[in-house]
């Protein structure tokens, strides 16, 4: 009988394909291949999941792109994008802390200012 212990997706030996980045326009993320067109995570290293949701989900847009050198611009042109997007992501995750210590910074400033009987300025 099998164990019933659960096997993690990388127990198997799989690992990501570098082919996967030019044929499905996957690449390697924390805990499995992300798709670079919508940001799927699959969870497991699987040749026939990446190329299942290549194929049901891109292949109607991407599908038309035989040639290598269309791939790699492609394939270039995606991965800046997500690059982008996760420097815009500590952009706000930046400016909402900015914004929080601004209000922490006027909350500490009034009480100081009611604690002396100054008035406080609009
Ligand atoms: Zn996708």
């Amino acid at each position: 009988m099998a164990s019933p212990e659960k096997r993690k997706a990388t127990d198997d030996g799989r690992c990501f394909n570098l082919d996967w980045e030019k044929d499905f326009f996957f690449v390697d993320s924390e805990n499995g291949p992300q798709c670079l067109v919508c940001r799927k995570k699959l969870t497991v290293y699987r040749k026939f999941n990446v190329r299942r949701h290549f194929e049901t989900h891109h292949a109607a847009s991407f599908g038309n792109l035989r040639s290598p050198a269309e791939r790699d611009a492609k394939l270039r042109e995606l991965k800046m994008a997500k690059e982008l997007e996760s420097t815009s992501e500590v952009c706000n995750y930046l400016l909402f802390w900015l914004k929080f210590l601004r209000l922490e910074v006027m909350k500490i400033r009034k009480q100081i200012i009611v604690g002396t009987g100054a008035k406080i300025p609009a």
